[in-house]
């Protein structure tokens, strides 16, 4: 277990995991292979300023975020790397050009858009990703799209490709490696049709955390390291380090007769007399009211604990019953010793769920 630093909620991170993951994969990958580290969502719930300015002290190639907000507010931390932004909308291209992110371009929409904001602007080789559409149904170009967009790059000068991409929909889950290899395939189909179109060089990638892990041989020119920096390996892979504990403590400790219940709507029935200790955690701080009745467990000096009753706003009860504990000690929620995929698993969600859900009043606490 983690010392109990303070009495808090919080949500300790451990960056030394962090770049021993990142160079876990940088060793697994060609030399030559570019490493983009995503850093979305708050680096998955970590902290994308402290996260990015350690990966880029060693040399992460490229950052991706999800929106511009992230990746100005990464700049004005001093991130010299180049940033991806990977769901750009008309009304972000501002923060686009003043903290030069390079914005991934899924439809003509954004294209069209982003070449005339250029052009008014009076910019010519802005760096962009063209996104290809191969089997997630999400954002992307298609193969009947591929003419005009060729037609439409090489029609202007304002914007450049540096690269272009696809994301896999299951590359984690061995049972649709046929989905899987099909994109990989297709993918390789549109990009050498872009590049042929195109006349300039430029790099592809479709591998995330997954795909590193499973199909390294198609590692391209870059790859997309996610969930896995994080230390949730997303295809069982060992060797990685956890990075995020989630710790409060217990505020009092009732004890509770036969019959009577804890918390709101009286769902907590306690059936024997009981020692229910109450925790500075709630569904505000992350933890989703899921956990609630005997769904979720917490780890008391080394024992799993069912929580009882309803999860509280800020609160929510585990049964200590016959446990040595007092007021004040130290509970874990996730963490070494309780990974947050098992914990993801008791209610039927993902590990970057769990870890995206943890809300910015829990303190982060960096070591
Ligand atoms: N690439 C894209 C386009 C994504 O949206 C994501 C995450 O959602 C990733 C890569 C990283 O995925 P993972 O965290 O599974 O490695």
């Amino acid at each position: 277990l983690i010392e109990q630093k303070t009495h808090e909620t919080v949500l300790d991170i451990n960056l030394d995991a962090i770049v021993h993951n990142f160079k876990f994969y940088r060793s697994r990958l060609n030399p030559e292979t570019k490493m983009i580290c995503m850093v979305k969502a708050d680096a998955y719930g970590s902290g994308s300023v402290e996260v990015a300015k350690m990966l880029q002290y060693h040399k992460c190639d490229y950052f991706a975020v999800a929106v511009a907000e992230e990746g100005s507010l990464l700049r004005k931390s001093g991130i010299k790397t180049p940033i991806i932004v990977l769901n750009p909308e008309v009304g972000g291209f501002n923060q686009l050009f003043e903290s030069y992110l390079e914005p991934e371009v899924y439809n003509f929409r954004i294209l069209d858009a982003f070449i005339r904001e250029a052009q008014r602007r009076g910019i010519s080789d802005f760096p962009i990703h063209i996104k290809m559409d191969t089997g997630m149904h999400r954002l992307g170009f298609t193969e009947e799209d591929l003419p005009r967009l060729v037609e439409r790059l090489l029609s202007q000068k304002a914007l450049r490709v540096v690269s272009t991409f696809s994301h896999l929909a299951a590359s984690e889950s061995w049972a649709f490696d046929e989905f899987t290899t099909g994109q990989i395939s297709t993918f390789k189909k549109l990009a050498a049709a872009l590049q042929q179109g195109l006349d300039y060089p430029i790099w592809k990638h479709i591998l995330n955390s997954a795909g590193i892990e499973r199909f390294p041989e198609e590692q391209m020119d870059m790859v997309r390291l996610g969930i896995s920096q994080y230390g949730v390996s997303a295809s069982g892979l060992s060797g990685l380090r956890n990075v995020c504990t989630l710790r409060t403590t217990i505020l009092q400790i009732k004890h509770i007769e036969a019959g009577e219940t804890v918390g709101y709507g009286r769902k907590g029935k306690v059936e024997h007399d009981s020692d229910i200790a109450t925790l500075r955690i709630g569904y505000a701080d992350g933890l989703s009211r899921q956990f609630g009745n005997g769904a979720g467990h917490v780890l008391v000096k080394d024992k799993l604990v069912p929580f009882v009753g309803n999860i509280c706003m800020d609160l929510s009860m585990i049964d200590v019953t016959g446990l040595d504990v007092k007021e004040g000690d130290p509970v874990i929620i996730f963490g070494d010793s309780l990974s947050v995929t098992d914990l993801a698993k008791t209610i039927n969600t993902i590990p970057y769920e769990i870890l995206t859900s943890v809300s910015s009043r829990v303190k982060r606490i960096y070591f």
